[in-house]
């Protein structure tokens, strides 16, 4: 076989977790031999658009030469150091480019997914209320439909029928929910949305901490688009009452819903922002979770006098130095043109799939697209159909989306959506 690599499919059927897989019967996985731009190769030799970005991390292709370059010269002087003590270039350029980039952010706070950004952001918001002399603001509130992360607390603020709250309920910290958004991206807006979690803060405000939420686009929660009123809304119930603003930009930072931020859309600061999956180019696993001056001095100014976290990998200098390239990357471009061509380009070929009679939804905003089925879909037959039309998707219950990388052609971007449409056709 070319390239010499034959992998045991067996083995990793019998002894690998992969997400949100069983270990009885697991779904079929296809053997990566290599990836390059936006396509990704099998073992087989099949060659596959990238329709997912790996979830939404990898946005230059993947095997680019400029992060690889900016991998290899890090490497070469050392690939991880403590950062207790210690600190080096790549972080301090890598917080320099985030709090010039996001709006109203001064510190920085580097771990290792997402999910611990948002573990890090909610510790953040319970430690800030705390030394600000409220204790007794302790609470979470967030949005239905929405994703966080895995870990324990970002698990409990995910929508609890998607995020399987039952499985674990009587150990989640019990956490407030508002229904998502109803007034969609683009859609006429109406003040009568924002009135369930007026009445959360009415009846609970004095005990909330922090409001977390995805700015804009709900995620891996349910892929759906929200009025930038509403987050602006949010923003000043949280002003007005003393709790504060978590944005969680994970899936939607660096340029993915049109701006730079999703915050952007609506003018927003939060007072404290998550970011991940792109912020290297999809090349490691990196987070970091970023704070106003007011939240960070309040934290650091009373008993222990520190802000109580810190990862063994906290600052990784591999993962700085190829989030700078990354970032750099992404500024050399005009981005936003990109994007706006992505955009145009999906709705064009996706709209028409609106008239579908299973299909209950088509929604593009950026370089995201997402056909929303009447019905759920067979996610593994489904797959072998767009593996088959020589794409990459990976649908999740009645939800057919793509987030191409940004660097995908307009040729690509056609047999993509091709794609798509025939895996609904064969819906
Ligand atoms: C993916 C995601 C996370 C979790 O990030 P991991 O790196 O998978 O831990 C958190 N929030 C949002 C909005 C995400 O999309």
């Amino acid at each position: 076989m070319k390239g010499g690599i034959v992998m045991d499919l067996k083995f990793d059927r019998e002894h690998i977790w992969h997400p949100y897989t069983s270990a009885i019967d697991p779904l079929p996985c296809y053997a990566v031999r290599r990836a390059e731009g936006v396509m990704i190769e099998l073992e087989d030799g099949r060659r596959l658009i990238d329709g997912m970005s790996s979830w939404w991390a990898v946005c230059h292709g993947y095997n680019n030469p400029v992060l690889n370059a900016a991998v290899e010269n890090q490497l070469h002087s050392m690939s991880h150091v403590m950062f207790g003590g210690l600190t080096h270039k790549p972080a301090i350029d890598l917080a320099r480019r985030l709090i010039e980039l996001a709006p109203g952010q001064d510190w920085v706070f580097f771990s290792d997914s997402g999910s611990v950004a948002v573990e890090v952001a909610l510790k953040m918001a319970i430690q800030y209320q705390y030394a600000a002399g409220h204790p007794e603001r302790c609470r979470i509130a967030t949005i239905r439909s929405g994703y966080h992360g895995d870990t324990w607390h970002a698990m409990s603020v995910c929508d609890p029928v998607t995020g399987m709250h039952s499985i674990f309920s009587s150990q989640l910290p019990v956490q407030f929910f508002a229904p998502a958004p109803q007034v969609p991206f683009g859609g006429e807006w109406n003040d009568m949305d924002l009135k369930p979690m007026r009445d959360i803060v009415a009846r609970h405000g004095s005990e909330l901490a922090a409001i977390v939420l995805e700015p804009i686009v709900q995620g891996a929660g349910g892929m759906r688009f929200y009025h930038p009123e509403y987050l602006r809304g949010v923003a000043e119930l949280c002003r007005a009452n003393g709790i504060l603003l978590i944005a969680d930009e994970i899936a939607t930072g660096f340029g993915r819903t049109g701006r730079l931020f999703a915050c952007n859309h609506a003018d927003v600061t939060p007072d404290i922002m998550c970011v991940g999956k792109a912020l290297t180019g999809g090349y490691m696993s990196f987070a970091a979770t970023m704070c106003t001056a007011r939240v960070a001095s309040t934290i650091s100014a009373r008993t222990p006098g520190c802000f109580m976290h810190g990862p063994t990998f906290m600052g990784n200098p591999l993962a700085c130095a190829v989030a700078n390239a990354s970032i750099d990357l992404l500024l050399s471009t005009d981005w936003q043109a990109n994007i706006a061509r992505i955009e145009s380009r999906l709705r064009q070929h996706l709209g028409p799939l609106a008239a579908d009679s299973r299909v209950a939804d088509v929604r593009v905003l950026g370089a995201i697209g997402v056909v929303e089925m009447k019905e759920p879909v067979d996610m593994a037959r489904l797959q072998r159909v767009f593996v088959d039309n020589g794409v990459w998707i990976r649908p999740f219950g009645r939800l057919v989306y793509v987030m191409p990388q940004y660097v995908i052609s307009d040729a690509q971007l056609d047999m993509l959506c091709a794609g798509l449409a025939a895996g609904v056709d064969a819906c």
